[in-house]
């Protein structure tokens, strides 16, 4: 489980921000999750509270937006949600594609009170 890792980084990037931008509060904070992404929502929304413990997103609302994996086949162009049709075209069972989108993790929106 590499997340509570990934969260400590978030943290240090938005307390940095936080202080350029002259910020004191934060109300929440967006992350935007890919289907496709190494980062298991799931696991974020766990370990949340203890990576952010006595940084600037202590009392910061967390909010995942997750963007679904659509993936468009190389043989017949058809785009599809990869993780729905584990990883093969519906249409013709290739399973060769190009990511379209959902393989992000990234801070999207940093609300700030
Ligand atoms: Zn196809």
């Amino acid at each position: 489980m590499h997340e509570l890792g990934i969260l400590i980084n978030i943290a240090e990037t938005i307390t940095s921000i936080a202080q350029e931008q002259g910020i004191q509060e934060i109300q929440t904070l967006v992350l935007e999750i890919g289907e496709l992404s190494p980062v298991v929502p799931h696991y974020i929304e766990e370990c949340y509270p203890a990576a952010v413990h006595d940084t600037i997103l202590e009392n910061t609302e967390l909010k995942i937006e997750l963007v679904p994996g659509i993936g468009k086949c190389r043989s017949c162009g058809e785009t599809f949600n990869v993780v729905k049709h584990h990883a093969q075209c519906p249409v013709c069972s290739h399973s060769a594609f190009d990511v379209l989108s959902g393989k992000d993790f990234i801070i999207k929106e940093i609300i700030a009170r």
